[in-house]
């Protein structure tokens, strides 16, 4: 069904929400996928398809359901040998995962004293909870999602000789909520239900049986949504699925098309609440932020990836080379920074592009597009406040007219080099655009201004350091531009912070 959404958001800065998210829990991540489909079993890192298929959720490398022996949870598959599911390899003995050196006690890495994980207390969102968007029908998210909330729907399953490990449900669904009340400045609620726990009389080992599990689990499960009344198949508003049983077959947790689906370990789960907000994010229609690996350069050659890599006019050996060098040369996961990249298990920000698909940020006022030389401020999007005169992003064309950069001030990430001190550059429409109307149409690609500066042991060390520093200067691969970020202020920390950048338009 194709409609056009008229969905108009007024940005407006709610202040209160929180004045200051500079310290940011961290948690474990996961995967994506799927609304219960066919299993592939590769290395962990697929996007949410959106063929309408049905495949498996995938059995290695995330967070849960992970075949890689280790204890965190996560998926960065970090190799510091410790189990907090951050790479920094610190040896502060605390179990969150963060590397702020708080002194307030607590474990949770915010600075406000108490245990929530969340700062700004008392200043919470006047957000409802339980309100629920929509009605069946609604479902189109080419062009955006088009709700203020989720409403999570937990379903959670038992077998005849295993129980669900996973008794926080209720604290992680509330930290999600925090997290995502933050990161749109109160302009999104998260609400949920859970619902009786079904316990089927079936054994765990049913599912595990590798010929007729799979096809039994999606009977099985299909008739758990009807009982409760619900569709896979249906578009439900705001609503998503979120179904919780013991794991079998590995499968990881995964998340698409308004559907989760949370294998628990038998050991249980920890730091699940970025898992949920990521999951989350498919859900209601992003794929991951992905990122360029061009090698020595930051772009790898003039045409659309598209058209570069086409692979569908191959056949054979030639078809597959095809298909690698794309899948490197796009990179899943590729933006360590931010949530729909490999940073949902440290919650960290979406980025300034996947903000808009929320609307969370406006357009025009928000992240204006330049086409003028100036010198532009922009302030830190990622503090869980802005200030409706306030910028935090900018937007450029690309010098052939095809793509939009997005220039952004990312303060948190835990995983950037130098904190604070560049400017993010996220490529928008930089290939083909997904027609599935269950996916937001365009996917962002982040550019790394200094290309294999990093050979580390994790897959995104490179984007580490992919941010321009202040005093160097981004040319448009495609000539249109001249970035050079030269001065930043306010205080890092706080959504006060601000970084100015030099714009020269060339074409
Ligand atoms: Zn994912």
């Amino acid at each position: 069904m194709k409609y056009l959404l008229t969905v108009i958001l007024m940005t407006l800065a709610l202040a209160g929400c929180s004045d200051n998210k500079s310290n940011k829990d961290k948690d474990s991540a996961e995967t994506s996928q799927n609304k219960g489909e066919k299993p592939d079993t590769d290395d962990g890192t697929e996007k949410p398809d959106t063929d309408g298929g049905t495949e498996k959720p995938d059995t290695d490398g995330d967070t849960d359901g992970d075949t890689d022996g280790d204890t965190d949870g996560d998926t960065d598959g970090d190799t510091d040998g410790d189990t907090d599911g951050d790479t920094d390899g610190d040896t502060d003995g605390d179990t969150d995962g963060d590397t702020d050196g708080d002194t307030d006690g607590d474990t949770d890495g915010d600075t406000d004293g108490d245990t929530d994980g969340t700062e700004g207390d008392g200043k919470n969102c006047d957000l409802k909870v339980g309100k629920i968007e929509g009605k069946a029908g609604d479902h189109n998210r080419l062009n955006g999602y088009p709700f203020n909330s989720m409403h999570v729907v937990v379903m959670p399953i038992e077998f005849s000789d295993a129980t669900l490990k996973w008794s926080t449900i209720e604290q992680d669904l509330e930290k999600a909520k925090k997290n995502f009340e933050e990161q749109s400045y109160c302009q999104f609620s998260l609400s949920w239900e859970i619902l009786p726990t079904v316990r089927l009389t079936n054994s765990l080992s049913e599912f595990e049986d590798k010929t007729n599990g799979w096809s039994k689990w999606l009977e099985t499960r299909s008739k758990i949504v009807k009982d409760h009344g619900m569709d896979l198949d249906a578009p439900m508003g705001n609503q998503v699925i979120l179904m919780a049983n013991p794991q079998f077959q590995n499968f990881n947790i995964s998340g698409g098309r308004r559907f989760m689906e949370f294998y628990i370990k038998n050991e249980g789960v920890k730091n699940i609440p970025g898992t949920i907000v990521h999951e989350g994010g498919h859900a209601m229609g992003l794929e991951h932020a992905m990122s360029v690996e061009a090698g020595s350069k930051t772009i790898g050659f003039d045409e659309d990836p598209a058209e570069h890599f086409n692979c569908d006019d191959k056949s054979g050996a030639a078809k597959t080379t095809c298909e690698d060098e794309r899948e490197i040369y796009l990179k899943n996961y590729g933006n360590p920074h931010t949530m729909m990249g490999m940073g949902a298990h440290s919650l960290e920000e979406f980025n300034l592009l996947y903000k808009r698909f929320f609307k969370w940020v406006d357009l025009e006022n928000d992240v204006p597009l330049i086409s003028t030389d100036g010198t532009y401020r922009i302030y830190a999007h990622d503090q869980g406040k802005k200030e409706a005169s306030q910028k935090v992003g900018l937007r450029l064309k690309s010098g052939n007219g095809k793509y939009t950069y997005w220039v952004e001030y990312m303060t948190t990430s835990r995983h950037e080099k130098n904190p604070g001190n560049g400017v993010m550059l996220n490529l928008e429409d930089y290939t083909k655009n997904t027609k599935d109307d269950e996916y937001w149409k365009t996917t962002s690609y982040l550019l790394d201004t200094t290309p294999g500066s990093i050979t580390g042991s994790w897959l995104q060390d490179d984007e580490r350091d992919a941010s321009l520093q202040i005093g160097k200067t981004y040319k448009d691969h495609w000539g249109g531009f001249e970035i050079t970020p030269v001065k930043k202020g306010g205080t890092l920390g706080t959504s006060d912070a601000w970084i100015e950048v030099e714009v020269k338009i060339l074409k």
